[in-house]
């Protein structure tokens, strides 16, 4: 058994002061007491719950700031987009061996923990060789990220991904998909062997992740679901939803209806899904996936990136939608800048302020801080995101002496770190009760540094 004090913390009852968190051997929070002086004076700083990254491919963090030198558009060439990026993607991950997977995963969730993220939601699609051909052991790259979890202490919810098409309607997958296809019985195999080795580690969900309905037919999702649920009729379940107005019009044109439209009307969309990138939305589909329950995955920082479009946010939080952030192609892994985006979106496009406050008493910080770690929390499938008894001990400690944090309290601390800073406050994060970064460092940060730097030289 462990005991942190804090000198202020934020619970799901509000902020209080001089706070006890009593943490079991198992990493779960075991009880929490306020009004509580340490008595051996280690009380330290202003406590938050750690944020969940709901949607993360990890091996793009090694191509991030390569998508951006194609220049003005020529005569006869492509505008530059999503797509021509894809392609630049496909590209760069032919050359992925599986240590280098576990090299770059593992410095991106160093850097995540050190961004005050605490947890990740894998959406992991690559799980062939090179040549297309499936491993040994089918869940070779999989279990890679999972391994880089565990050598860096973040928690991890795996999303072995169902891709087997290259289009709506399963069309032929094209060269570049080569290293993602599997059908429903290839893929139960890889979630059924994560699901076996893990379903006792705390710090490891196991879920799935149809790519889109692009990547997948209907018969095909139907068939994992019922796979899946014969494991675990809880384990979470993300797909990448409306993401490009192209996606939509190829929608339309193959089932008459929208992506979310067909999904809420053919799927049995429940709090357990979470939809990413659901950027191209009628009102009424808004409306009716804040209805199910669902979680928005949203990843304002890479949606800009790529030019996908404006997340309805504002309409979906009014009618009690659940949202939570990821960093999805990691241009950026920043708590701060994906909640950034996600409000001055939301400003440049109104032209008004404080648009996702939700009422003018609460604070835009606090209120999308709370919001991130709930739907965060529900999306990765773990007990998370609130320091209260029976959640994991996941903990980020903010360095409140700078400025403009300096002197603050409560919200408006949480809004000087998330609009405000240009420099990282987080001092200290703990996973399980574990401490994984101590002074804005990790352990093992000279060495993961290294391997990383070597498993990018490897891929030129
Ligand atoms: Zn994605």
């Amino acid at each position: 058994m462990t005991t942190l004090h804090f000198s202020s913390a934020l619970l799901p009852t509000g902020w209080a002061t001089d706070v006890a968190i009593i943490i079991d051997a198992g990493g779960t929070i075991e009880a929490v007491e306020t009004g509580v002086q340490s008595t051996s004076g280690s009380t330290s700083g202003v406590a938050v719950a750690g944020m969940p990254n709901l949607h993360s491919h990890a091996f793009q963090r090694a191509m991030a700031g390569l998508g951006e030198a194609s220049g003005p558009i020529r005569a006869g060439q492509e505008p530059d987009s999503f797509w021509t990026w894809r392609k630049t993607m496909y590209g760069f991950l032919a050359a992925l061996k599986p240590e280098s997977v576990q090299a770059i995963a593992t410095h991106l969730y160093m850097d995540m923990l050190k961004a005050g993220y605490t947890a990740v939601a894998e959406f992991h699609y690559v799980h062939h060789d090179q040549d297309g051909n499936a491993y040994s052991d089918r869940a070779e790259l999989s279990r890679r990220t999972i391994a880089a979890a565990e050598g860096t202490g973040i928690g991890i919810t795996q999303l072995p991904v169902l891709y087997n098409y290259g289009g709506f309607g399963g069309q032929e997958p094209n060269d570049g998909q080569r290293r993602f296809l599997n059908n429903a019985d290839q893929f139960m195999e890889i979630v059924g062997a994560l699901h076996r080795d893990h379903k006792d580690d705390a710090n490891v969900r196991v879920g799935i992740a149809p790519h889109s309905l692009r990547a997948v037919t209907p018969e095909l999702l139907n068939d994992v679901l019922i796979g899946l649920n014969e494991l675990d009729n809880t384990s979470p379940v993300h797909i990448h939803i409306a993401e490009q107005t192209k996606e939509v019009d190829d929608c339309l044109a193959w089932s008459g209806k929208r992506p979310v439209e067909w999904l809420l009307e053919n799927m049995e969309v429940d709090p357990r899904w979470c939809l990413i990138h659901a950027t191209h939305m009628t009102n009424a589909e808004t409306d009716g996936f804040a209805r199910s329950g669902a979680v928005a995955g949203l990843c304002p920082a890479t949606e800009a990136n790529l030019g996908d479009g404006l997340f309805p946010a504002r309409r979906f939080m009014d009618q009690g939608g659940v949202i939570g952030i990821g960093s999805d192609s990691h241009i950026s892994v920043n708590v701060k800048e994906e909640i950034r985006w996600l409000e001055y979106g939301q400003r440049l496009f109104t032209r008004e302020r404080t648009v996702l406050s939700g009422s003018p008493d609460t604070s835009t910080g606090r209120r999308l801080y709370d919001a991130n770690l709930a739907g965060g929390a529900q999306a990765c499938g773990r007990p998370i995101g609130a320091l209260e008894v029976g959640k994991r001990a996941d903990i980020v400690v903010l360095d409140t002496t700078k400025s403009p944090m300096a002197g603050r309290r409560e919200d408006a601390v949480l809004d000087a770190w998330l609009f405000a800073t240009d420099h990282n406050p987080v001092r200290d994060v703990y996973v399980g009760g574990k401490q994984v970064i101590s002074g804005g460092r990790h352990d093992e940060e000279d060495a993961i540094e290294q391997q990383f730097q070597a498993a990018v030289a490897s891929l030129k």
